[in-house]
């Protein structure tokens, strides 16, 4: 049985921190934490001095199927099936990379994501998949995703991902930025029609999760039970408005939330919808409220959407959540221990015994210096070093 110790000057263990710790790893999974101990003399060291262990992080809010650069679906829907496997490929490679050791995919074509995870050719982070996203006619993502109108027809897709092997349901509840013939602003199902696609996803075991910048979008979603809201704009015709019984909803009934919001400065990049932009300000506001007041929020940065999105950029959404003035631990704490919960993989999401040896090493401390996420010095992924 092959044994590791893990030394480093201090540990976020997805909930609190400590310094001097010994992580003992077999077999993949982490068997004791302890502290200023003696590494076994049977176990093969890996001694990272200046570092900080955390447990890999995890991404709620990827497209591996999208490769980050300008009018990324065009390409999705073009490229053949073994093409789209090697974006794939190269976009899980670079989550890894950067320490992003689980990522759930909201939105391939045919898929994808989930063969990708079947082939399990090379290394790969935890990969939850949602297939296509359910879409209406002319819809955001009618593209690639899957286009449904009626109660009748919302319960056969949601059938469907069950018998692909999808993780989540994704269904797309209101207008999106990636389709401008949409409006972010606009429902794009009724209460009615959510409400019936979660009873089936229950009944067929499966969470869903709705994508909804719009305020009546969030609205539909809450009435009708979904299990996870992605973007949370809260937007109206007329802008941002955080609606205060919507907000203590999300607050009171723990939904989880990811936020859109995060992403890597990078010169000369093609700027976010007109919309984004114009509501950029209010929504980061929106959020970081939501946020303190003990909302369940997570980032979920939508990496490969665009240049500033590149896979692996969840760190740097991190980073703006403490730039925003959030607190460091909270901030890390989302993206480990409460995504790991909220995705029920509970096993992700901590630096403690009988967890996952899903590791990320940093240089520096990232509680007093949220940066030090931007320096990835390991990342193992099984108790295995894959950087
Ligand atoms: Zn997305």
């Amino acid at each position: 049985m092959r044994r590791l110790a893990i030394r480093a000057a201090r540990l976020f263990d997805g909930v609190t921190c400590a310094s001097d710790p010994m992580v003992l790893v077999e077999d993949g999974r982490i068997t004791s934490v302890q502290h200023g101990a003696t590494p076994p003399p049977d176990a093969e060291l890996l001694d990272l001095t200046g570092a900080t262990l955390l447990p890999g992080l995890i991404d709620p809010h990827v497209h591996l199927g999208f490769d980050a650069a300008p009018g990324p679906i065009d390409r999705l829907v073009a490229r053949s099936d073994a093409e789209v496997l090697e974006t794939m490929t190269v976009a899980a490679a670079a989550q890894l990379a950067a320490g992003v050791t689980t990522v759930r995919d909201l939105g391939d074509r045919d898929y994808l994501a989930v063969r990708l995870r079947e082939a399990g050719a090379t290394a790969l982070p935890t990969i939850l998949a949602a297939g296509p996203p359910i879409t209406c006619p002319d819809g955001h993502c009618a593209a690639f995703g899957t286009v449904v109108a009626g109660e009748t027809a919302l319960r056969s897709a949601v059938r469907e991902r069950a018998d692909r092997g999808a993780d989540v349901v994704k269904i797309m509840a209101s207008g999106g930025g990636m389709t401008p013939s949409t409006q972010m602003h606009m429902p794009q199902f009724t209460c009615a029609e959510l409400a019936a696609a979660v009873d089936e996803a229950h009944r067929v075991g499966l969470p869903v999760t709705v994508h909804a910048h719009a305020l009546e979008a969030i609205r539909n979603a809450l009435a009708a039970g979904v299990d996870g809201i992605e973007h949370c704009s809260f937007l109206t015709a007329d802008g941002v408005h955080a609606a205060e019984d919507v907000v203590r909803e999300l607050v009171e009934r723990q939904v989880p939330v990811t936020s859109p919001l995060g992403q890597r400065p990078i010169e000369g990049a093609p700027p976010p919808p007109p919309v984004v932009q114009r509501n950029m300000g209010a929504m980061q506001a929106a959020m970081a409220a939501l946020f303190r007041r003990g909302g369940r929020v997570m980032a979920g940065p939508d990496a490969g959407i665009a240049p500033q999105k590149p896979h692996g950029v969840l760190p740097y959404a991190l980073v703006d959540m403490v730039g925003a003035g959030l607190d460091p631990a909270a901030v890390l704490r989302a993206n480990t221990s409460v995504a790991a919960e909220a995705l029920g993989l509970p096993a992700k999401g901590r630096v403690a015994p009988g967890c996952d040896a899903d590791v990320l090493a940093v240089e520096g401390d990232p509680i007093s210096d949220i940066t030090a996420l931007l320096t990835p010095v390991a990342v193992l992924v099984g108790g295995q070093r894959i950087r």
